[in-house]
């Protein structure tokens, strides 16, 4: 008879991933409460190439929400991910410009302040924000969009933040997003990988707390030093929190192990036979005008063919997304918007109330706003 260590060998030699047992998580208890916020929607125009490939057109603009994320463990608070502020006119000038001109628009928007605030969470009581994103080459501008406003936080709140990080600020450093009031009066840690041995799905991973609740991923990816979560919400099972490891559902799906697990429901079969254009999207069993996703195997997007774009880490994030164990949530999926339960609900219950299979396939639902596999 197999033994389960043998059975999940075979898992993964046949490349799926049939629990958490399988990335090699070490087991526990100890589990962390994960609150989601949408701050509101951002749009940055004609930008989408910008993202994935292929864009069709009608979709060269696609508005994205913006998530940050409220943790819990035991007494401690900490905000992974800020999100982005809401007075644009006090960005780094050519981003508060961008906004000025209309090139970049926010919509119903609120700050992370304010939502903790009004949810009966004290700003005093967040111990420590992590910034996920920062990275050695400080590419213009590229994060704006998750480092909040640390000046609205009392000096009590920590700062980590990636050892890659370029903490030169604006105006000695021209092309910086951050300025001086980012890092006044805060501790700021640096989260440093280089010498870490612990590694799940291929991604070195630093156990925050100690007792396996939360890990800091390694997943460069969008931008050099780009860390990611996993958080365990229960003692078998996950949210990982991607940030900006991709941006769009249809990048890691349907891939063949995510379309085993969570195979495509039969009203979105018939849908997508017609809504997705076969003129761009193929697969074995499509016919002329009749797109088959059973027979899709491999993601429907491809990553921006913008040259300097790269997402390393999106390979490793889909093998969490196709097992039944994880629950994926990148910074900006739109596929979401609506579905996934925000502060004060929890995200901890997503398995025992059937959110993923609920979701998973929304990026294909031609009513959907991430919808974008047909000319709009
Ligand atoms: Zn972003």
């Amino acid at each position: 008879m197999l033994s389960l260590q043998s059975l999940s060998l075979l898992a993964l030699l046949g490349g799926t991933y049939a629990s958490f047992h399988d990335f090699d998580i070490p087991r526990s208890h100890a589990t962390v409460k994960v609150q989601a916020f949408n701050l509101g929607n951002v749009t940055l125009k004609e930008t989408a190439h910008a993202f994935f490939h292929p864009v069709l057109p009608g979709h060269e603009t696609s508005p994205s929400p913006v998530y940050a994320f409220l943790v819990e463990h035991k007494n401690t608070r900490l905000m992974f991910d800020l999100g982005i502020r809401k007075d644009t006119v006090n960005f780094v000038p050519s981003v508060a410009a961008s906004f000025a001109s209309g090139a970049f628009i926010l919509n119903q928007f609120k700050d992370i302040t304010e939502l903790l605030q009004d949810g009966g969470v004290p700003l005093k009581s967040i111990d420590t924000v992590i910034w996920r994103l920062l990275d050695t080459y400080a590419r213009s501008h590229a994060h704006f969009d998750h480092i909040g406003d640390m000046a609205k936080f009392p000096n009590t709140t920590n700062l980590v933040i990636g050892a890659a990080t370029n903490i030169s600020t604006f105006p000695e450093f021209p092309n910086s997003s951050l300025q001086a009031s980012d890092f006044a009066g805060h501790n700021v840690t640096e989260i440093n990988f280089a010498a870490i041995n612990l590694t799940f799905a291929g991604l070195k991973a630093i156990d925050y707390f100690g007792d396996g609740s939360f890990y800091l991923l390694n997943t460069p990816g969008h931008l050099l030093g780009h860390m990611s979560a996993l958080t365990r919400v229960t003692p078998t099972s996950f949210v990982s929190l991607g940030g900006d490891a991709f941006a769009h559902a249809g990048q890691i799906r349907p891939r063949p192990a995510f379309q085993k697990n969570f195979p495509c429901p039969a009203h979105l079969l018939e849908e997508t036979a017609s809504s997705i254009s076969t003129d761009y999207f193929w697969s074995p069993h499509s016919r002329d005008g009749v797109f088959d996703m059973r027979s899709r195997a491999q993601q429907l997007l491809a990553i921006s063919d913008v040259p300097d774009a790269f997402y390393v880490s999106l390979d490793k994030l889909a093998a969490f997304d196709a097992d039944p164990d994880f629950f994926v949530v990148i910074a900006h999926d739109m596929s979401l918007v609506g579905s996934l339960p925000y502060f004060p609900a929890s995200l901890n219950g997503w398995k025992a109330s059937g959110l993923k299979e609920r979701t998973v396939w929304n990026f294909a639902n031609e009513a959907n706003p991430a919808f974008v596999f047909s000319p709009a």
